[in-house]
């Protein structure tokens, strides 16, 4: 059961970034959110990772407890940005299954599973600024990295950078979607705190899971 503790220290080191950014993310949802995003992604990811505690010490393999984290996720965090997150992960531990040593390939069709997910579920398309706009080039730096065959470490790093560069564009993007849509005037020039928190949670989840 190798990687799922790979799972569950992804998910602590995933709730530490979350905790020590939980006024910065708030502040950003309060430009023209309701400026709970800070407390919504804290909630969410203590919750993940209780629930994958659980799930591990009850001898679940890493699909089975990203699944639970995710369902916990989901269920705890309140707001759109955690049902997408929660779903998200449930899709990605489902994808992988109780792997014990996931290929690169293995992990590519996990991010892929995440990525339809909250993009069926939340409908939103690149530009409409949301977390996809960061999990979008997340996705596709990943797998063009694995096609030119960088390793899988490599490949994420690579791939949280275009994350990280994506979300900080989204400054320059007015909110089509989600709670922030009416007050888009207000939101350009501040970049959208969904996909800063994604881009932040992929960027420190890489050294666990890749
Ligand atoms: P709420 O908007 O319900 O208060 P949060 O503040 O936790 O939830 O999350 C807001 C973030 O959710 C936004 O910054 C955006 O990234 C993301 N979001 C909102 N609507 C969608 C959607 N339809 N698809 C994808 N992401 C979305
Ligand atoms: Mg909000
Ligand atoms: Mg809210």
């Amino acid at each position: 059961r190798a990687y799922a503790h790979n799972c569950v220290a992804a998910l602590e080191a995933a709730a530490r970034a979350v905790h020590d950014a939980e006024a910065v993310l708030g502040d950003l949802d309060a430009i023209a959110g309701d400026g709970d995003h800070g407390r919504g992604m804290v909630r969410g990811i203590d919750a993940a990772v209780v629930a994958a505690g659980i799930a591990l010490d009850l001898g679940g393999g890493a699909g089975t407890v990203l699944a639970e984290a995710g369902d916990s996720w989901a269920d705890r965090a309140g707001g759109t940005s955690g049902v997408l997150w929660g779903a998200g992960l449930r899709s990605f531990g489902e994808n992988l299954g109780d792997v014990t040593a996931p290929t690169s390939e293995m992990l590519l069709e996990a991010v892929k599973a995440f990525t339809a997910r909250i993009r069926e579920l939340g409908k939103a398309e690149p530009g409409d600024k949301t977390m996809v706009d960061a999990l979008v080039p997340f996705t596709a730096e990943f797998r063009r990295q694995l096609a030119e065959g960088a390793d899988v470490a490599a490949a994420w790093t690579a791939a949280a950078d275009q994350a990280t560069a994506a979300a900080a564009a989204t400054a320059g993007l007015r909110p089509r979607l989600g709670r922030a849509r009416p007050l888009a005037e207000k939101s350009l020039g501040t970049p959208d705190p969904g996909a800063t928190s994604l881009a932040m949670v992929l960027t420190v989840m890489g050294p666990h899971l890749a």
